[in-house]
């Protein structure tokens, strides 16, 4: 599966691509983190691949960039020195660091659990197994 590397029409392929301005707070080689510029709370930060740039959903982001993006989240972390923090990635290719200050500020998240049995679960984990298997050949080492 391979993404376009560049998406005239996408904002962050634009910040990515240095074509549209954004406040950089940590580059790396693979990724790219600014902040938000509709913050949810102060130090709202973006983190993008910038080394394959455009990518809808997390499994299109190169391994590379993936490995990159928590030691990048810990960076950030230590740099806005929230003591709670969320952090989300929404399935375009943006990676969000959201400092949570106070119940009101930073990300809200429902959490509508359901009760279910060991039963339910055991074949919703074997499809999930076996699609990973039919997936994986040559990426990421299994134990
Ligand atoms: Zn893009």
């Amino acid at each position: 599966m391979s993404s376009p590397v560049y998406v005239a029409n996408c904002i962050f392929c634009r910040i990515a691509h240095r074509k549209a301005p954004s406040t950089s707070v940590y580059e790396t080689k693979y990724s790219y983190a600014f902040l938000d510029i509709s913050p949810l709370s102060e130090g709202h930060t973006v983190r993008s691949d910038k080394s394959r740039a455009h990518a809808e959903f997390l499994h299109e982001l190169s391994d590379e960039y993936l490995a990159d993006l928590l030691p990048v989240a810990k960076k950030i972390a230590v740099g806005t020195k929230a003591e709670h923090y969320n952090i989300l990635q929404n399935n375009g290719k943006e990676a969000h660091q959201i400092p949570k200050p106070n119940q009101e500020e930073g990300l809200g998240i429902k959490w509508p659990a359901k009760e279910v049995s060991p039963d339910q679960l055991a074949p919703i984990a074997q499809r999930i197994i076996e699609e990973i298997e039919k997936n994986s050949e040559g990426s990421s080492e299994k134990i």
